[in-house]
């Protein structure tokens, strides 16, 4: 069995994490739509559609079969951690009474904690 810190690896970990590296790759090796959708939008009719003839890799497919769920799946995600990593007052004495110390409520780190930290990294770029 693997060992990790001293603690039994949870297979759980694994699978996510195996399930998140199949997105990724998917998602890369598709095109991005950015520079057709800005041409697209050009071509809009009266009644706000526009007739697209596409023409799609294989990559392209595979990425757009799931790509409105997997989307969904991530933004749900996101909130759900935002829900659980937020900020508390820590209770502790501080230097500064006017800034108060806050920990997170979760990982009861400094705050911004670590995984809020990642979640505000990645959405900004
Ligand atoms: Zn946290």
């Amino acid at each position: 069995m693997q060992q990790r810190h001293g603690r039994q690896a949870d297979p759980r970990e694994a699978r996510v994490r195996e399930r998140l590296e199949a997105i990724r790759t998917r998602s890369a090796k598709s095109s991005s739509w950015r520079t057709s959708t800005q041409y697209l939008y050009r071509l809009m009719n009266r009644n706000g559609f526009v007739p697209v003839k596409a023409r799609l890799s294989r990559e392209d497919l595979s990425f757009l079969a799931g790509a409105r769920e997997e989307v969904i799946m991530f933004a749900e995600l996101g909130v759900r951690l935002l829900d659980l990593h937020r900020p508390q007052e820590s209770g502790g004495i501080s230097s500064d009474p006017g800034a108060p110390i806050h920990r997170c409520r979760a990982c009861m780190a400094r705050w911004p904690c670590p995984t809020f930290r990642a979640i505000d990294e990645t959405l900004s770029d």
